[in-house]
């Protein structure tokens, strides 16, 4: 048998996210960029839709289309 030693590791954060009431969260719409990166190239960028915790950084579920988060731009 090989030696094994396991490292009882507390993620501070999944601690944090189970006792977080995500009351700041954040909306980030899918977009697209067109990046200039300095050199004469143009990268495309998307971003992915996601409804993230400010104090957390948990990742929530998206929002229905009709709340306010959605109007807020
Ligand atoms: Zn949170």
């Amino acid at each position: 048998m090989g030696r094994v030693t396991i490292y009882d590791v507390v993620d501070m954060k999944e601690v944090h996210q189970a006792e977080c009431e995500h009351k700041n969260t954040t909306y980030q719409p899918t977009e697209y960029h067109e990046t200039d990166v300095g050199v004469g190239t143009i990268t495309h960028i998307s971003i992915h839709e996601s409804y993230t915790c400010d104090d957390c950084d948990i990742e929530l579920d998206i929002p229905e289309p009709d709340e306010d988060v959605f109007r807020n731009r």
